[in-house]
C-alpha cells in the first residue's frame, strides 16, 4: 500500500533548524544512513535509545509504503579515545587490555549489540557495513580531497584543511558554530603538532610501530580518521546525495560537521537532505555514558540486577517507555517512570487482547476514521510518538467502554480499529505483546514449581552443581529465583 501518497510528513531537519516537508529524491524510496556503534564494549541503554528512535523512523517509512534502504554501520577501527585525533584506538586499547585480537573485540561486542537490539525488537538494517571493510573507499576519498587542494599530508598522516575549505563552503552550518569562534576558543598549535590549524581533522593517521590496526596507503601504513568511514559507506550505498542521515545529538559536532565537509570537498555536492538527531537518555539528570560510568545496561534491567531500579522490566516495557518521549527530547530514566510505563503498557496490551472480541452493532459511537487520521497526523508531525500514544489510549478508553456495553461499534469500524491499533503498536512503535495469557502463566507456574522442587531436593543432597545449573540457566531465560523465609519464589523479566 502506498499510504505515503496521502500523507505529508514533516521532519525536523537539523540543517535548516525547521520542520521540513519530506520529499524523497526518488519517489517511493528512502535512503537513510545512521551512525552505528563503536564495538569496543557492550551497548548501554542510552545507545539503545538512539537506535530505537531510528528503528521507529525506519518502521514508519515502511508502514507508509516506502522502499527504504537503511544503512547502519559498525565502527570497528579509527575511533580514537576522547573522539579526537589523538590517543589510542578504542578497539585496539580494549584488545590490549584483554590480550585478544582487535577483531575478537569487534566480534564479541557486535554480537552483544545484535542480541540486545533484537531483544528490543529492532529490525535489522538493510546493510550493516564496517569501517575495516571499506579502507579502499576511504583512501579513494582522501585522494580526491587532496586533489582538490583541501587536505595536506604531514609526516605520513593526512589532515583536512578546514580554513581553506571554509573559504568556499560553510564549515559549522550543521552545528551552528562559526569557524572564527572556534579559532578564538582553541589552543595554539604546539611545535610537535602536524596540523596547520587546530580545527583541522585527520583523514588518515600514520600508524606508530606499536599500533596494531594498520593498513598500507599511498602515505605509508596507517588507519583512517573516524569521520571518514561514514562518508565512504554512505556514499557507496546511498549515493553522493541521499535523503536522511541520523545519529545521536552528540555526533552533530564534530562528527557530522566533518562528514559534510569531507563529502562537499570530494564531490562538490551537499550529501544529505535531512539531518536528524536523536536526543540523549539521561540517568540522574546526566547523560548516560560509558566514560563517566553513569549508565545501565539492558541486561541489568531485564534481570533486575542493578542498584537503580526496584524490579526487573521487560524489553517491551522499556521500549514503550522510550516511545512515550519524542525522539528529539531528553529522556530521564527512573524507576517511577518505568513503573508508570509498565502500567500503561499492560493497559494497552489488555485492550489489544480485547479488541477482537468486541461485540458489534449497527452503529458506532466512536469515530474510528477520525481517530486513525489523528494517529497519522501525530506521526507525520516529525514522528510524534507521545501524541500517537495519547491517541492509542483514546482508543483504549473506547474499547473498554464498548466492552462494558456503554458504547457501540459497527463491524466495519471494529475491523479498522483493530487493524490500525495493531499496526501502530506492533509495526510502527515496534512494541511486542509480551504479556502472558492465563493458560501460559498456569503452565509456567506448574513448570517452575517442579523446577524449584528439584532444585531444593538437589540442595538438600548438597548437589550444588545441579541446583546452581537450574538457577543459572533460568537466569539466562530471564527468570530469577529468590530464596526467602517463606520458601522460593520466582519472577519473569
Ligand atoms: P558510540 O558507540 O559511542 O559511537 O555511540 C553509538 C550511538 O549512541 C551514537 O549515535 C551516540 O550518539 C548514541 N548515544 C551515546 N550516548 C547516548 C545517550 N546517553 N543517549 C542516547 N544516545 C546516546
Ligand atoms: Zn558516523
Amino acid at each position: 500500500m502506498q499510504l505515503y501518497k496521502d500523507q505529508t510528513l514533516r521532519i525536523h531537519n537539523s540543517l535548516t533548524g525547521k520542520k521540513d516537508v519530506f520529499e524523497p529524491i526518488n519517489e517511493g524510496h528512502v535512503g537513510m544512513y545512521v551512525c552505528g556503534p563503536t564495538v569496543y564494549s557492550n551497548v548501554h541503554l542510552g545507545n539503545c535509545r538512539t537506535f530505537m528512535s531510528f528503528d521507529m523512523i525506519f518502521r514508519y517509512f515502511k508502514h507508509l509504503g516506502y522502499k527504504v534502504r537503511y544503512v547502519r554501520n559498525i565502527t570497528d577501527a579509527g575511533h580514537l579515545e576522547n573522539d579526537a585525533d589523538e590517543g589510542e584506538d578504542k578497539i585496539a586499547k580494549k584488545a590490549k587490555l584483554e590480550q585478544i585480537e582487535p577483531m575478537e573485540v569487534v566480534q564479541r561486542y557486535t554480537v552483544d549489540f545484535h542480541n540486545t537490539l533484537q531483544q528490543f525488537n529492532l529490525l535489522p538494517p538493510s546493510i550493516e557495513p564496517t569501517a575495516t571493510g571499506h579502507i579502499i573507499e576511504q583512501i579513494e576519498i582522501i585522494k580526491e580531497i587532496l586533489e582538490k587542494g583541501l587536505a595536506y599530508e604531514a609526516n605520513g598522516s593526512v589532515y583536512f584543511d578546514v580554513i581553506k575549505f571554509n573559504e568556499n563552503h560553510d564549515y559549522g552550518k550543521l552545528s551552528g558554530r562559526k569557524l572564527e569562534d572556534m579559532i578564538t576558543n582553541t589552543r595554539e598549535l604546539t611545535a610537535q603538532d602536524e596540523k596547520r590549524n587546530p580545527q583541522d581533522f585527520a583523514l588518515w593517521k600514520k600508524a606508530e610501530p606499536q599500533h596494531i590496526m594498520r593498513w598500507p596507503s599511498p602515505w605509508g601504513d596507517g588507519f583512517p580518521g573516524w569521520h571518514l568511514e561514514c562518508t565512504a559507506m554512505s556514499t557507496k550505498y546511498l549515493g553522493e546525495n541521499f535523503d536522511i542521515h541520523g545519529g545521536g545529538m552528540d555526533l552533530k559536532f564534530p562528527h557530522h560537521e566533518c562528514e559534510i565537509a569531507q563529502a562537499e570537498a570530494s564531490t562538490g555536492k551537499s550529501p544529505v537532505n535531512y539531518w536528524m538527531h536523536a536526543n540523549m537518555l539521561t540517568l540522574n539528570g546526566r547523560k548516560m555514558s560509558k566514560s563517566t560510568d553513569n549508565n545501565i545496561y539492558p541486561a541489568e534491567i531485564f534481570s533486575g540486577n542493578n542498584n537503580i531500579l526496584s524490579k526487573p522490566y521487560t524489553p517491551a516495557v522499556v521500549r514503550f517507555f522510550m516511545m512515550q518521549a519524542h525522539y528529539t527530547s531528553i529522556l530521564d530514566l527512573s524507576d517511577d517512570a518505568l513503573q508508570a510505563s509498565e502500567k500503561g503498557y499492560n493497559r494497552l496490551m489488555e485492550a489489544l487482547d480485547n479488541v477482537d472480541k468486541l461485540k458489534t452493532s449497527g452503529k458506532s459511537d466512536f469515530d474510528v476514521k477520525a481517530w486513525q487520521q489523528k494517529c497519522y497526523e501525530a506521526m507525520n508531525d516529525d514522528f510524534n510518538t507521545p501524541i500517537l500514544i495519547a491517541q492509542l489510549f483514546e482508543a483504549v478508553k473506547h474499547i473498554n467502554l464498548i466492552k462494558e456495553d456503554n458504547e457501540t461499534i459497527s463491524a466495519e469500524d471494529k475491523d479498522l480499529l483493530a487493524s490500525s491499533l495493531k499496526a501502530f503498536v506492533y509495526d510502527v512503535l515496534g512494541i511486542e505483546n509480551q504479556s502472558l495469557t492465563k493458560d501460559d502463566s498456569n503452565t509456567l507456574n506448574g513448570v517452575m514449581e517442579l523446577l524449584i522442587d528439584i532444585r531444593n531436593e538437589a540442595r538438600a543432597k548438597k548437589d550444588f552443581a545441579t541446583s546452581d545449573k537450574i538457577r543459572d540457566q533460568l537466569v539466562e531465560l530471564g527468570i530469577q529465583i529468590k530464596d526467602g523465609k517463606d520458601g522460593t519464589t520466582f519472577s519473569v523479566n
